[in-house]
C-alpha cells in the first residue's frame, strides 16, 4: 500500500509581532503576492517529491495564513490540484488569528475547501492577551469561534498559552473552562517559553514559578478529561474521532512537502530539507539545504517522537524499523522507569503516564548514549 503524504504551506506573515514568537515570520505583506506566486510555481515545481504516495492532508501554518484572502489560499490548493491527485485528502487546516475571522471570511475559507481551522486565541483575558502583544481582545476571541460554527465549521482546534506571568491557576482554569464551553473539537496548549531573540527574551518577561506551570497543567488535564477530550499527546487534546491528521502523519514520520520561507520537507527515508527563511533568498530560489540523517539520528527521533504521543513507542515497531537489538536495549531501559511509574508498558507499546509527561525530556534523554 503507498504511503500516505501531507502539504505544509508556510504563510510567513503577521500583522503583528507576539511577545513570544520564534516562528519565522515578517511583516513586510506588501511582499505577499510575489511570496504566494513564487509557492504555487514552487508546489508545481517539487510535486514528483510526492510521487508514489497518497496526498491526505493540506496544513496552511505560519506565519498568520489568514492574511491571505480565502481566493488566495484557494489558488494555492488549486496549483496543488494541478499536480497532485487530492481526491484522498482528508483535511485541509488553516491557522488564523481570531481577529480575521468575520463570518463572510470563513464562508470563504468554506468555499475553497478549507475543513478545518487552528484559531490562535492563547488566553481569553485581556491583560494577558494585552502583555502578548496579540492583535484581538478576549470578546474576539470568542467571536471567532462562533462565528466559525455559523459558517459551518464542525472541526475547530484553538491554541492556549499557559505558564504565562499574568496569570493565575484559577485563571488559567477558567480559560481551559471557557475552551470546553465553546465546544471545541481540539486544544493545543503549550507552555510558554522564552527565547533570546523574542520580545519577551529582550524584555526579560519570566516565566511563571515552576510549581504554578505543574498545577496548570495538572489542572489542565483534570478539567479536560472530565469534558471528555483525550490527551493523545503532551500538548493536544482532542474529541473522540477530532486528532489532528497533520499532526499525526508527522509523528507517524511519513512523508511530507514543505512550501514557502522556512518550511521543513521530508522524504519519509533519511532526508530532510528546508527552505531559506528569509523572503529575499527564497524569492531569490536559493536552494534549500538538506541533512541526511544517519540510522542512529532516525532512531532517536523515533523514540522523542513517539514518547511524545499517548501511544508511546511500540517496541514491534523499534525491532521492525531498527532491529531487534534496539527494541531490547530500549525496553531494557524503559524498566526503572516503569517501576517509578513514570512510563507505562501495555502491551508491547510503553508511553509516559499523563503526569510525567510535563517533566518528560530529562527521561527520553535516558534512552540515548
Ligand atoms: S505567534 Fe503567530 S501571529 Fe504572533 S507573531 Fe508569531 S506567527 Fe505571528
Amino acid at each position: 500500500m503507498p504511503n500516505s503524504s501531507s502539504i505544509y504551506l508556510h504563510i510567513p506573515f503577521c500583522k503583528r509581532l507576539c511577545g513570544y514568537c520564534d516562528f519565522p515570520k515578517t511583516m513586510a505583506l506588501g511582499r505577499k503576492g510575489e511570496v504566494l506566486a513564487a509557492m504555487g510555481e514552487e508546489v508545481v515545481r517539487r510535486s514528483a517529491e510526492l510521487e508514489g504516495t497518497v496526498l491526505k492532508t493540506i496544513y496552511f501554518g505560519g506565519g498568520t495564513p489568514s492574511v491571505c484572502e480565502p481566493e488566495e489560499l484557494g489558488a494555492l490548493l488549486e496549483k496543488i490540484a494541478t499536480a497532485v491527485d487530492c481526491t484522498a485528502v482528508e483535511e485541509i487546516t488553516v491557522e488564523a488569528n481570531p481577529d480575521d475571522l468575520t463570518e463572510e471570511y470563513l464562508r470563504g475559507l468554506r468555499r475553497v475547501g478549507v475543513s478545518r481551522l487552528s484559531i490562535g486565541i492563547q488566553s481569553f483575558r485581556n491583560e494577558d492577551l494585552r502583555m502578548m502583544n496579540r492583535r484581538h481582545d478576549a470578546a474576539g476571541a470568542v467571536r471567532s469561534v462562533e462565528s466559525a460554527r455559523r459558517a459551518g465549521f464542525d472541526n475547530i482546534s484553538i491554541d492556549l498559552i499557559y505558564g504565562l506571568p499574568t496569570l493565575t491557576l484559577e485563571q488559567w482554569e477558567e480559560n481551559v473552562q471557557k475552551a470546553i464551553e465553546l465546544n471545541v473539537e481540539h486544544i493545543s496548549a503549550y507552555c510558554l517559553t522564552i527565547e533570546e531573540n523574542t520580545l519577551f527574551g529582550k524584555r526579560g518577561v519570566q516565566v511563571a514559578a515552576e510549581e504554578v506551570v505543574e498545577q496548570e497543567y495538572a489542572a489542565m488535564c483534570r478539567l479536560l478529561h472530565e469534558a471528555s477530550y483525550e490527551h493523545y499527546e503532551i500538548s493536544n487534546f482532542a474529541r473522540p474521532g477530532r486528532r489532528s491528521r497533520h499532526n499525526g502523519a508527522y509523528w507517524r514520520g511519513t512523508p511530507y512537502l514543505g512550501i514557502g520561507p522556512g518550511a521543513h520537507s521530508y522524504d519519509g527515508g533519511h532526508l530532510r530539507s528546508w527552505n531559506s527563511p528569509t523572503i529575499g533568498a527564497y524569492l531569490a530560489g536559493t536552494a534549500a539545504e538538506s541533512e541526511v540523517l544517519s540510522e542512529e539520528e532516525l532512531y532517536e527521533e523515533y523514540v522523542m517522537v513517539r514518547l511524545r504521543t499517548c501511544e508511546g513507542v511500540s517496541l514491534n515497531e523499534i525491532a521492525t524499523k531498527f532491529g531487534t537489538a534496539k527494541a531490547e536495549e530500549f525496553a531494557h531501559r524503559a524498566q526503572r522507569f516503569i517501576h517509578d511509574g513514570v512510563l507505562l508498558q501495555r502491551g508491547t507499546n510503553i508511553a509516559f503516564a499523563e503526569g510525567a509527561w510535563l517533566v518528560s525530556d530529562g527521561v527520553t534523554a535516558e534512552f540515548f548514549d
